[in-house]
């Protein structure tokens, strides 16, 4: 008899499709350590009617219509499947329970969950429930030479990047940042084992109902995903100037990001966050208005192919790091380059 094979599971959270790639991109990379410790890969799928969701708003492949078929062209081998009236909307106790159940009795060895909103509630209890480790946040995960998992996760401020391995304890548990990693393209012929998974004879009281759920479609585009990102600093001076970054970022079919002190400032939503405690950026052209170039920022902004950079200070670190510097007014230049382009469009 073949001995089972040891799996690594990525936590399938499929709402907000178009706007959340991250298990697509946790698909991606946990097929890569897959190779390293001869493991497979699996999605965990809770839901109800799962094989007739559509991504939300769009059916753009009538071969994959269905969750579990999106996960398994994105790379999974199999997919665990809960589908049942109960699951339709998240519910916390369900969710860990049934979580908790399927990890004892298949035993998975690494379980992998986007650091969404959700991710970052409901990881921590399964965790807790398994009586296992988990590191939040990762922003790197590999394999090391004895087989373990290596979770990167800032911190010390984001001055260090630690290295995390959970030495005794099963399953290897992290969240990742969206954005870590790429989701590698649609396999279309790709097959995969669907698992059903039973429900519990009895289940836990919700202590929270949902009421109603709103679909908001005004981000499309995701800034992580976004080929041009603007973002904007504190040197922009105002919450009016700032916004004026929203008008370049159109004309540029770009995504606007910020750095702390403007989130803090009400100047920007939180979702527009770019760094250690926001989002992960990889653009082909990123724009940087008024920002000093802080470690827990630029640590976001790696990827980024191309920096222009515009900061009274020429010694800012953001100008150091950046392909073009501008030494200017940040709000200047930002309205040099709307009038600029408008005047090209027309
Ligand atoms: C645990 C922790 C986590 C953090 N996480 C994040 C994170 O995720 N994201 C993040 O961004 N920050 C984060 N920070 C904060 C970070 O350390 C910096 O404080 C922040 O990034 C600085 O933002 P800023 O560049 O907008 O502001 P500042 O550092 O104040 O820089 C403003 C810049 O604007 C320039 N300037 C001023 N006036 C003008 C002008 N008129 N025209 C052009 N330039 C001008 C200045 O020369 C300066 O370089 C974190 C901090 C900690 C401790």
């Amino acid at each position: 008899m073949t001995a089972k094979k040891r799996g690594i599971w990525v936590f399938g959270d499929y709402r907000n499709y178009f706007q959340n790639r991250v298990t697509l991109q946790l698909l991606s990379r946990a097929k890569e350590l897959a190779v390293k410790i001869n493991a497979e890969v699996c999605a965990v799928v809770f839901g109800y009617k799962t094989d007739e969701w559509k991504g939300d708003v769009l059916s753009y492949n009538p071969t994959f219509c269905g969750v579990v078929g999106e996960y398994i062209a994105h790379g999974a081998d199999k997919v665990y499947l809960a589908d049942h009236p109960r699951l339709a909307a998240y519910s916390m106790e369900t969710y860990t329970l049934l979580m908790e159940r399927l990890v004892k009795r298949e035993k998975p060895e690494i379980i992998l969950i986007g650091a969404t909103a959700f991710g970052r509630e409901f990881a921590p209890r399964v965790a807790k429930r398994l009586g296992t480790g988990l590191t939040a946040d990762c922003i790197g995960l590999d394999i090391n030479e004895e087989g373990l998992l290596v979770q990167m996760a800032p911190s010390f401020g984001g001055n260090l990047v630690a290295e995390i391995v959970t030495l005794e304890r099963r399953p290897q548990m992290a969240t990742v940042r969206p954005g870590t990693f790429q989701e590698i393209p649609h396999d279309y012929v790709r097959t995969g084992e669907v698992v059903k998974v039973p429900l519990p004879k009895t289940l836990p009281a919700d202590r929270v109902r949902l009421v109603r759920s709103e679909h908001h479609p005004q981000r499309e585009q995701k800034l992580e995903d976004a080929k041009v990102v603007v973002c904007g600093g504190r040197g922009l001076g105002s919450k009016k100037k700032f916004a004026k970054l929203f008008e370049l970022a159109e004309l540029l079919g770009g995504e606007v990001g910020a750095t702390r002190p403007v989130v803090y400032a009400d100047w920007a939503d939180h979702d527009a966050l770019v760094g250690q405690a926001g989002k992960h950026v990889r653009p082909q052209i990123l724009f940087s208005f008024g920002i000093s170039g802080a470690i827990q920022h630029t640590a976001a902004c790696n990827d980024a192919k191309f920096i222009i950079a515009v900061n009274k200070n020429p010694n800012a670190a953001m100008m150091k790091r950046a392909d073009v510097a501008i030494v200017a007014d940040a709000s200047q230049i930002c309205t040099t380059l709307i009038q600029e382009l408008k005047r090209r469009i027309r």
